[in-house]
């Protein structure tokens, strides 16, 4: 078994990963070389404008850069998948058989999605009216579909899971619905949104506006349905209706589907994850309870608060300034405050800037409304908020 030692491991290479290893550096030199991070992927992605690839707004290839390209100067990076960790021994193993031992690890490996666990996706999505923006291989046949809708049922799903970023599943069925106006195709079309919540978006004052939207484009809005399966042949939905337990077929003529999603299996299985398979972690120092020279952030952490990029520019401060603050044996003053973040596309040039914190408290950044629909804000999501992410926050700046 070849061997490899870091003095800090991060495991994922995603918004999480390249933001701490890139604050590490930037504030502790000495660190050069003397942090490794892993993940398999040779492209990294900008998975937020998805929702605008989807919508036929913007290009897929924008989304996508080399991994090298992102990975900081000063760090290492090791290409490979990983399978197990002993944290009693500061270890981890790679399928490729490489065998890392660390005094720091940072888990950050994203969240899995499981196509599988509705029987009949995995073989139909991308195909026959069945998309999905979740995936960078599917995302073009939403657009396909949005596209070349001729009218019938436009069905759009949310699982009874936590998902990455709660909005998107309706973000991109605002923009379909603007775009069958377009295209003439709207009077013949049904518009509908089956989500297993109970409400179209938890927090209240967004709530609010979101409902009106609903109501005022003549949206079917299905809560507590949850989809079961798929019969791709005769283009049916099955759903559960989570209150009564009973089955609903809907037929559709498009579908865009969020996948079922859970902890990646490799953290589930891990002894550093937590009774319901997400990493533990303490929610306001991001520490694992256990395992004080682990810290977790991102998709994969237990943390009670929505599961989105915004979240991780937040936490990566804190994950970079507690490792500092214990390799000088201080106590982990950074703290995280639940802060997430979810700029609702309404349409084509109109969002409302969703921004919370752990009690569901709206943390607006802007000093007007942020519930109301704007122009500004849409911008904001299409053209600032990429190339801050690429040369702000992966970098360590903010
Ligand atoms: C359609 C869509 C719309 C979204 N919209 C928004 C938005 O508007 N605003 C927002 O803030 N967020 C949004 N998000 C969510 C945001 O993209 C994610 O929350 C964020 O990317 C999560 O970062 P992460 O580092 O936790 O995981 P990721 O960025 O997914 O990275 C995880 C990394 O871990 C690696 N990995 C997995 N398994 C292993 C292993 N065994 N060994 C080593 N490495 C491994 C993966 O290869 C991957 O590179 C959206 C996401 C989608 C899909």
């Amino acid at each position: 078994m070849r061997t490899q030692k870091a003095r800090i491991v991060i495991v994922g290479a995603g918004s999480g990963g390249i933001s701490v290893a890139s604050r590490l550096l930037r504030e502790n030199k000495q660190l050069e070389h003397q942090i490794l991070i892993i993940d398999p992927q040779k492209k990294h992605y900008y998975q937020p404008l998805w929702t605008l690839v989807g919508g036929g707004a913007a290009q897929k290839e924008q989304t996508e850069r080399d991994q090298s390209s992102v990975i900081p100067e000063g760090a290492n990076w090791l290409a490979e998948r990983v399978s197990s960790f002993t944290p009693d021994k500061n270890e981890l193993i790679t399928e490729e058989g490489t065998k890392v031992t660390y005094e720091y690890l940072v888990v950050a490996a994203g969240i899995q999605l499981n196509w599988s666990k509705v029987p009949g996706l995995k073989e139909s999505i991308g195909t026959d009216g069945v998309c999905s923006n979740y995936e960078y291989q599917y995302v073009d046949s939403t657009w396909e579909n949005i596209k070349n809708f001729k009218g019938g049922n436009a069905i759009f799903t949310m699982p009874n899971t936590p998902v990455k970023c709660g909005g998107a599943p309706q973000k991109i069925m605002y923009l379909a619905e603007q775009y069958f106006r377009k295209s003439g195709v709207r009077d013949q079309t049904k518009v509908i949104f089956a989500t297993a919540s109970p409400s179209i978006f938890s927090v209240e004052k967004y709530r609010k506006t979101l409902e009106g939207i609903i109501q005022e484009r003549e949206i079917e809005t299905k809560f507590q349905r949850h989809l079961t399966s798929i019969d791709s042949k005769n283009k049916n939905a099955v759903f559960t209706n989570l209150e009564t337990g009973k089955e609903e077929v809907l037929s559709y003529d498009m579908i865009h589907v969020t996948p079922p999603m859970g902890p990646p299996e490799f953290l589930e299985k891990s002894p550093l994850a937590a009774e319901n398979g997400w990493i533990a972690a303490d929610q306001y120092t991001l520490q694992h309870p256990v395992y004080g020279n682990v810290f977790s952030l991102g998709d994969c952490a237990n943390l009670p608060t929505s599961k989105t990029g915004a979240a991780i520019r937040k936490q990566a401060p804190v994950v970079a300034e507690n490792i500092l603050y214990a390799m000088n044996n201080e106590p982990l003053a950074a703290k995280y405050d639940g802060y997430s973040s979810c700029p609702i596309v309404t349409g084509y040039g109109s969002l409302i800037l969703a921004e919370f914190d752990y009690d569901n408290y709206p943390v607006e950044t802007f000093p007007f409304d942020q519930s109301k629909e704007r122009l500004s804000m849409y911008l904001m999501k299409k053209h600032m908020l990429p190339a801050l992410y690429w040369n702000g926050m992966l970098k360590g700046l903010m």
